[in-house]
């Protein structure tokens, strides 16, 4: 299996213990507030339900998070599986900052140490943790979806895994202006209904669908990888963890669901590799690449799918 990323530092710690504050502002980030926006999203639907403005903006700006974090956030930053132009990373740095689920270091550090210690000791959130009977697996789960975002004592340490990010100044720069890119992913919106309509009613109903509920949406859909691609679905290919292939997941997560190829091959820009599996993450990595935006792109090695089918005979 090739290296999910560039050798992490040798002499660094692994992880970094958090601060009692920084874990309460997991919690209410990650946690409570995306539950809480998904609870408001019932009675929203229920009493004047949403218009086909509202529509078009959240439906943009889950696009937009979805394909931030697939492509800039995963595929380009933490696992390298292509290179591209200074505007492009830029671009999909701030597309991944929209979905609001942390800054691109910590985000890419935890990734990486995912993919090294994947369902064992040390993934930060294998759903696995518990054990394998109903009730453990189903606490797992929860542990998998969010309850790692604040039972976790220990932080991954972004200058052990991901000292060529924190290298690049651009990286830099977008994590010291991260908390200015999270208002961004609520003044959009709110900024685009509000003109579109012309009122501070469309504003606000614009800020609610666009921003509040598309990003509780956006965090259930993504960690959903961690969870449901963990634990359920077809594992054709051999890997060393029980990540697992998901339709719905994949559809959901524009080509992320596919995570059982992923596993096997961290740097390969396609996940979806076999037959009847789209991912329009890949295609979109494959039109930019056309377009001579990205280059050096990882595309799947045919010999590769083959050595790694579960089913073959050695
Ligand atoms: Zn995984
Ligand atoms: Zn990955």
């Amino acid at each position: 299996m090739r290296s999910p990323s560039p050798r992490p530092g040798p002499r660094t710690a692994e992880t970094v213990a958090i601060t009692t504050g920084r874990r309460t502002a997991y919690l209410v980030v990650l946690v409570v507030l995306p539950v809480l926006s998904l609870i408001l999203a019932v009675p929203a639907a229920w009493g004047w339900g949403i218009g086909p403005r509202d529509l078009v903006i959240a439906v943009a700006m889950y696009f937009v998070s979805i394909f931030g974090i697939a492509i800039g956030y995963h595929r380009l930053f933490t696992h390298r599986a292509f290179a591209c132009d200074r505007g492009l990373r830029i671009a999909l740095m701030l597309a991944g900052g929209m979905a609001v689920e942390g800054p691109l270091t910590l985000w890419a550090a935890e990734h990486r140490r995912h993919h090294k210690y994947a369902d064992r000791e040390g993934d930060p959130h294998s759903p696995w943790r518990y054990g394998d009977s109903g009730l453990a697996l189903l606490r797992g789960m929860l542990h998998a979806q969010v309850g790692w975002f604040y039972t976790a004592r220990r932080r991954s340490s972004p200058p052990h895994w991901v000292p060529d990010l924190l290298a690049d100044p651009d990286v830099r720069r977008f994590d010291a202006a991260y908390p200015a890119v999270v208002a961004m992913s609520f003044a959009l919106p709110a900024a685009v209904g509000g003109l579109w309509s012309m009122s501070w009613q469309g504003a606000w109903s614009a800020l609610l669908w666009g921003g509040l509920i598309r990003y509780a949406v956006v965090h259930h859909v993504t960690w959903s990888v961690n969870s449901i691609a963990h634990t359920f679905g077809e594992r054709p290919f051999r890997t060393r963890d029980r990540s697992s292939n998901v339709r719905w997941v994949a559809t959901l997560t524009l080509g992320e669901g596919w995570h059982n190829w992923h596993h096997a091959e961290p740097t390969c820009a396609r996940h979806g590799v076999l037959k009847g599996q789209f991912d329009p993450s890949a295609r979109l990595i494959r039109w930019f690449e056309r377009a001579g935006w990205a280059h050096g792109v990882r595309w799947p090695d045919p010999a590769r799918l083959i050595s790694h089918r579960a089913d073959r005979v050695p």
